[in-house]
This record gives structure tokens, sequence and C-alpha cells, in this order.
């Protein structure tokens, strides 16, 4: 124990003799010298400056001299011409970040000189927008595929701070950025795109939402409740939330599970727009893009922003969401109870070229006994359902 402690003080000392010796290397012999050095940067520095305030103080005097007679504006002419070139150069360089960056926070439906300005940047990384100061859709979809490939940013199609950094250093060519391979354009376009539509019902109980029909960014259920049913953990946390038609269904649903003995627990409901961007922009950095789209809903494509779905589980997969809950008590009775109470199981096995997603034996959607009953005994899917009423 006592050597241990020794040897470790042994190497702790070599170390900082090490750590000195290469500190008398780096400085140099005469260290005068260095810090001489440092002052004359900073002093150079200091001259830049004072120039551009010159410069500045010189538009203010151009701007009051106008009036002047015109003996005393030649003679402030010629003596100031000699270091006009200066000047033009600093320009160039000083105020070139500034054109191209503008401050603040812009989003959609936002117009202006500094909507152009960031439309110019844009382009400058290889996009191709209308530098027209008009933040349509076309614009926001370039925001969001250049936030798509930084992982530190939220991919939300506004421009704030953190995206104004990074254009920044795709700019000065720090960052790579491929327009176009950060969205595919036809997902994010929502209007005017064949197959893609904004859900026009969002609060219908049958509203279809999948890959192809997006629910509106601003949509939130109302009467978002707690429904009574056990969860594997006791926070109160967002995704417990069920649209009440739904709550209600959902705990007739696990109390007739209770008497058959089964004990079903409910693992995650309601998801807001910006929490589901934030799930699939997590999946997407560890998985890539085209693999998380087979398990992970997009934004506006998960049917938990309707409040009208919940994962299921139960002890025996230690509240996991995956296919071996079709093979517990709760999830084979789920298949065949839930459509009594009005649920399906939204993305049954096989389906997965009709539903867009891959078999979640766990994933319960709530449309009613008619339709649940109706999807049940036929086979068949939700979309299957509407595109033959
Ligand atoms: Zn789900």
């Amino acid at each position: 124990m006592l050597s241990k402690k020794f040897s470790f003080l042994m190497v702790l000392i070599a170390l900082l003799s090490l750590v000195i010796t290469a500190c008398n290397q780096g400085g140099s012999p005469e260290p005068t010298d260095e810090s001489d050095q440092e002052e004359t940067t900073e002093n150079s520095e200091e001259t830049k400056d004072n120039t551009e305030n010159n410069k500045s103080d010189k538009d203010k005097k151009e701007e009051t001299e106008k009036d002047k007679p015109s003996s005393e504006k030649k003679n402030n002419d010629s003596s100031e011409k000699q270091d006009d070139s200066d000047k033009q150069k600093i320009e160039d360089d000083g105020s070139a970040n500034e054109k191209l960056l503008p401050v603040g926070t812009l989003s959609y439906g936002d117009k202006g000189e500094k909507v152009s300005m960031m439309q110019e940047a844009l382009n400058r990384l290889g996009y191709s927008l209308t530098v027209d100061g008009d933040l349509g859709w076309t614009t926001v979809w370039a925001i969001k595929d250049f936030q798509a490939q930084v992982p530190a940013l939220k991919i939300d199609g506004i421009y704030g701070e953190g995206t104004r950094e990074n254009i920044q250093k795709a700019i000065d060519g720090e960052l790579e950025v491929n327009p176009g391979t950060g969205l595919e354009k036809n997902e994010e376009q929502n209007d005017n795109e064949k197959n893609s539509n904004v859900v026009s019902n969002p609060s219908s109980i049958l509203a279809l939402v999948n890959k192809n029909n997006q629910l509106p960014a601003s949509y939130v259920p109302k009467n978002l409740t707690n429904p009574n049913v056990r969860f594997p953990f006791t926070e109160d946390l967002p995704k417990k939330q069920m649209r009440e038609v739904a709550a209600s269904a959902l705990e007739r649903m696990f109390n007739a599970g209770d008497k058959a003995g089964v004990d079903l627990f409910a693992q995650s409901g309601y998801r807001s727009y910006d929490r589901q961007q934030a799930i699939f922009a997590a999946n997407a950095s560890e998985h890539g893009r085209e693999a998380a789209n087979q398990f992970s809903a997009q934004a506006g494509e998960s049917e938990h922003q309707t409040g009208l779905t919940m994962d299921v589980t139960s002890a025996d997969i230690n509240y996991r969401l995956n296919t071996k809950f079709a093979n517990t008590d709760e999830g084979e009775w789920v298949k065949k109870h839930a459509s009594k109470y009005g649920f399906i199981i939204r993305y049954p096995k096989g389906k997965t070229s009709i539903t867009g997603y891959q078999y979640e034996p766990w994933h319960l959607r709530y449309i009613g006994e008619k339709a649940a009953k109706y999807i049940d005994s036929n086979n068949i899917t939700l979309e299957q359902y509407l595109g033959s009423q």
C-alpha cells in the first residue's frame, strides 16, 4: 500500500519536472522579446481600430461638410486621399461578415433585408434560393437541411444564433455542408407536393398520420389528460397524456386486462412536435437518417402528436418497447381485445409496405370501436380502411 503511494508520488514528481522542463524550453531565452512581440501585435490591432474609427469620423465629416464652401472641402479631400485605398480594404474585410449574416431570429413568414442577407449566405454554401427577402417554405427547407447536417442544431427551420454561428463556420470552411443531403426536399415541403400532405383534420379520431400525411407543427390536441393507468415510472411526464376520449378508453381496457389477469403498463403517449423533432434528430445522428426513418417518425409524422396513441408494455420485457411484447401474456391479450376498446395495433406484422413502419405490437392507436373492430376482423391497416370508405 505504502509502496504504491510512493511510486505514485515518484511518477508525479517525474511528470512535474517534465512539465517544468517543457516550460523552460518553450520560453525563449529572452522572455522580454516575447512580451514585446505581443505588445506590437496589440498595437497594430489598435492601429487598425483607429483607422476604422477614422473612417467613420470621415463619413461623419463628409456628411456635415456637404454644405461647406468648396475650397475647404478640397483641402480635406486631398489630405485624406492618400489612405483611401487602405480604408477600402478594411471596409471590405470588416463588413463582409455583417453583410452576410444578419443578427437576430428569422422564421417562416419573415420578410426584409435580413432575410435576403441570410438567403445570400445560404446560397454561398451552395443552396439556390431566390434572394427575395421572403422567408417561405423553400428557405425554411434550406435552413432545416443545413441544420440537419450539424448535430448540435435543432432542426426547426428557424434561423437563430446557433444556426448563424454554424453558417459562418461553413462559409469559413470549418464545416462541410452538402446542400440537399440533410433532408429530402419532398418530405419537408408540406404544401403542393403530391406525396406529402398536411393533415386537414388533425383532431378527427380517424386522422391519418404517416410519412405522407403530416400533422401541422402547430397542432396540439385539446383535452390532454393523464389516464389513470399503470406506468413503469412515477414522474409526471407529458408522455403520460392522451386526449380525454382515448384516455378513458385506455382506462377501460386496462381494467378489463386486470380482470383477465394481465398487467399492462403504459409507457408513452402524447408527444409534441418539438419533442418528436428532437427524438428523430437524435436517432438520425446515431443511426443515420435512412435507418432512423424506418423506426422513428419525423416531426409531424408521428401519431403520438395526435394524443390518441399509447405505447404499452409488460414487466416481462422490462417495460421495453420491442417485438418480444407480442409473445408476453399482455401482448397476446392486447392483440385479441384492444379493438373492443377502440384501439388497433397500428403497425401490424407484414404491413410495412403500407404503413411505412416496422411491426410494432406495442403501439396502440385509438380510432373508436367501430373502425377498430372492422380493421381487426379484416386484418387490414388504417390506410386501407380509410381508402376503402
Ligand atoms: Zn408508439
